[in-house]
């Protein structure tokens, strides 16, 4: 059975990687359209035969509670939107699906969290790499200590933003900037190597144009502890290519990735040559939106939940305390 999703925000992500997933998906397709421009949603209706008593805008959006067609709302908006399209499809009574970062606060996520359950419905966060292959078996490793206990971890991504009038730079609607944005895939690839929360944290940020990042972090690189003793050593930037990565030392040896995060082409390392990370190429939105519907399904409970989303907000507000305080910090709220 195919579960019907519906797609709200119809920009970059939803053009390129999600319609083109929800296509060749074996538990979910595309059934209806939430956007905010009619002519986005004319060349969607041609595109994928959408009916046009499954076409929403940001207005009519809570109508979607009356379509049976419908099974999964899925936020594809800034940042800044999530929250309100978060609950209006909670108040719809449907299951909701969000994009990362989950929200800009961890009280926005509370509040998504409980809108959630009040509904009786599941929420999902937009953590693509967790269903990836590569990422499940360094998970793996770390979990099995095939390398000995886990004892350092780096990790980064970061690229160098373009165009400085995107929703990406502004405060009210990303956030924040690169730490929200693409940091936060880093951050995630130390607490799920990990396999625990980290505890504290301190962090710097550096800038070097002011004027594009006036309301947002251009790179931040940060430390943290977690309580098994396990540090962590991540960096994020705006500002410049390049870094997209992870390694995890361990006792007896070393694992990563690298490219780590990209939709494609990524790889795996080991330092033993008869340990080895390989798999065929997999389309992360493709097995992530599937994992999801079929949760549903099943009546099972999903990972990543809003609570996985809620940890990241809590350790991504504690590097920007850390950096205004210029001190390590706790991280609050777990
Ligand atoms: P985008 O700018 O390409 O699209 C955003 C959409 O929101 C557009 O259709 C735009 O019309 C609409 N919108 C509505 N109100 C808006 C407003 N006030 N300002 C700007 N746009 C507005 O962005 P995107 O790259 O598709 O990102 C959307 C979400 O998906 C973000 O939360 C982002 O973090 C997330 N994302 C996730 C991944 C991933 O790999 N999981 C990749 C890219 C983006």
């Amino acid at each position: 059975k195919k579960l019907g999703w519906a797609l709200v925000g119809l920009g970059s992500l939803s053009t390129h990687q999600i319609a083109p997933a929800l296509a060749k998906a074996k538990h979910s397709r595309l059934s209806a359209i939430v956007t905010g421009t009619p002519a986005k949603a004319e060349q969607w209706k041609a595109k994928y035969a959408i009916p046009d008593s499954h076409i929403y805008n940001y207005e009519t959006f809570d109508k979607i509670a009356e379509n049976p067609d419908v099974d999964v709302i899925y936020i594809v908006l800034p940042n800044s939107m999530h929250e309100e399209f978060v609950v209006r499809g909670a108040k719809a009574g449907k299951h909701v699906f969000c994009e990362k970062p989950m929200a800009n606060t961890a009280d926005e996520c509370r509040r998504m969290i409980a809108a959630m359950k009040q509904a009786g419905k599941m929420l999902g966060v937009g953590y693509r790499c967790q269903f990836e292959p590569h990422h499940r078996e360094c998970m793996r490793l770390a979990r099995e200590k095939t390398f000995g206990a886990l004892k350092f971890i780096e990790a980064g991504f970061g690229f160098q933003i373009g165009d400085p009038t995107q929703w990406r730079l502004r405060k009210n609607l990303a956030g924040g900037g690169a730490l929200m944005d693409v940091g936060i895939y880093a951050l995630q690839a130390c607490r799920y190597i990990a396999g625990e929360e980290p505890v504290e944290i301190a962090a710097q940020e550096t800038k070097t144009d002011p004027v594009k990042f006036a309301e947002v972090d251009e790179t931040i690189s940060w430390s943290m502890k977690f309580p098994s003793g396990v540090i962590a050593s991540v960096m994020t930037t705006y500002g410049f290519n390049g870094a997209n990565y992870f390694t995890a030392t361990c006792e007896k040896g070393r694992f990563g990735m690298d490219p780590a995060y990209s939709y494609d082409g990524l790889k795996g390392w080991t330092s033993r040559p008869e340990v080895k990370i390989e798999f065929p190429a997999t389309d992360h939105f493709e097995v992530e939106m599937d994992a999801f519907s079929e949760a549903i399904l099943a009546n099972k409970p999903f990972a990543p939940s809003g609570e996985q989303g809620l940890k990241d907000l809590l350790a991504i507000e504690a590097i920007y305390k850390s950096i205004r305080e210029g001190k390590a910090v706790k991280v609050e709220g777990i």
